[in-house]
């Protein structure tokens, strides 16, 4: 299995990647495989069972199809099982891989009913939703490990930090009582951020606790079982989000290892505590590219921050996604353009054969070019940026454009000694 888990480094996962994996899986002597039923377009859903033991663990994965983080850390958790002795005489560990493996196959949030299976929890009009909630019915889990991705873009708090990590034990009512099971998850939490704590500082947020009863987690809570949302985010330089990938392994073996104990544990105060002081994840207030400061020299001259954001964590196209007063974000990466001004580059006609190398671009740009415009047939980007080429040109040569391409020069005195292609910032002095 080690070769296959390896192969799951990837930015996103579909059923056909996860086949092989749940063929493997069905060869382990503790690995029962079952296929539970069938998506809106007949693909199939399956149910792992390990275990005989009295505590009942069920945790489902990718119930949003683009959300696939934790999919491959429930086949690290297979993997890994035997680390934890006796662990099949105290549980039994039920796992549904891809609850919607139609939206994963479209890398959609949606199933193909276009239905957000997450907000089908009372309506139950999806095959996925109905699937969900039946198995649900049949185990009466004692813990429910409800495993999603967020969006890049929150923040811990106002801590600077982005939320590579964010945990909800969610409520069962709006008054957001903290009944029993709760209790335990809340503790359970605790014990996740405790060993988390060690690898990622500072980038675990406490995720929104709005009482959602269309959602699975509220509902299952509302159901008994101690549920824990669990959120993979992102982190610098980690496309792939297997930083994520990993905490979640973490947080799973920290079910294993501690609830027997919280269930027993008669006073929770410190884990109560514990849980309400992790900042609360705030959503927008991340970027990409955080370009902090700039100057802007012309008719009217003004200094701000651009953050940069990706239009989607699947396509390489980078947009403004705000100018000015950028003090309450932070960035995934962040440069301090203070002693710098903006220039929106020059635009290059292309009149014969030009290739890119990343050589010839740091020329071409330390020469004012931003963009090229031409015949298709003309330009030979080998270099290993995304080039501005043949779009509309922005109006303002001393502003930026909200949404428009992230694509800018930054110069000091008459030298450009930065840029920013497609989100992509390089230096160039
Ligand atoms: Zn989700």
């Amino acid at each position: 299995m080690e070769e296959l888990l390896k192969q799951l480094n990837k930015p996103h996962l579909r059923l056909a990647d996860i086949l092989p994996l749940i063929q493997d899986a069905e060869t382990l002597p503790y690995v029962e495989v079952e296929q539970k039923g069938t998506s809106f377009e007949g693909r199939p859903i399956y149910l792992m069972t390990m275990g005989g033991g009295k505590t009942k663990l069920f945790m489902w994965t990718q119930m949003h199809g683009d959300e696939a983080t934790a999919t491959a850390s429930v086949f690290d958790l297979i993997s890994s099982l035997e680390s934890f002795p006796n662990w099949y005489r105290t549980y039994t560990i039920y796992i549904m891989p891809m609850v919607n493996p139609d939206g994963a196959e479209r890398c959609t949030r949606h199933n193909a009913q276009s239905i957000d299976i997450n907000r089908d929890a009372i309506a139950l009009q999806s095959p996925e939703a109905k699937l969900l909630r039946k198995t649900f019915d049949e185990i009466q889990p004692d813990i429910g490990l409800n495993l999603h991705d967020q969006c890049p873009y929150y923040q811990v708090g106002k801590t600077g930090y982005p939320s590579t990590m964010a945990f909800l034990a969610p409520t069962t009512d709006v008054e957001k009582s903290i009944t029993p099971a709760r209790t335990i998850a809340i503790g359970l939490v605790a014990k996740m951020v405790d060993a988390i704590s060690t690898h990622i500082p500072n980038c675990i947020g406490r995720y929104d606790d709005t009482f959602s009863p269309r959602s699975f987690g509220d509902s299952f809570a509302s159901l008994g079982a101690s549920t824990i949302l669990v959120e993979s985010g992102a982190a610098p330089n980690d496309p792939n989000r297997q930083i994520a990938r990993k905490m979640n392994l973490i947080a799973i073996h920290q079910t294993i290892e501690h609830y027997p104990s919280l269930a027993l544990q008669e006073e929770m105060t410190s884990e109560i505590d514990a849980y309400f002081a992790i900042p609360e994840n705030k959503a927008k207030t991340v970027s990409s590219l955080l370009i902090n400061n700039l100057h802007f020299i012309g008719e009217t001259s003004y200094q701000a921050s651009i953050s940069i954001k990706q239009k989607t964590r699947w396509c390489n196209q980078f947009y403004i996604d705000a100018v000015g007063d950028l003090s309450t974000m932070a960035g995934l990466s962040s440069f301090d353009a203070s002693a710098l001004t903006f220039d929106a580059g020059k635009v290059h006609q292309l009149s014969s054969y030009t290739k890119i190398t990343d050589d010839s671009l740091r020329d071409w740009l330390q020469q004012g070019v931003i963009q090229f415009q031409g015949e298709n047939a003309l330009l030979d980007n080998q270099s290993s940026y995304t080039l501005f080429y043949n779009q509309p040109i922005s109006a303002n040569e001393n502003a930026l454009v909200l949404n428009a391409p992230a694509y800018f020069l930054m110069r000091k005195g008459d030298s450009v000694v930065a840029a920013v292609l497609n989100g992509q910032l390089i230096m160039l002095d």
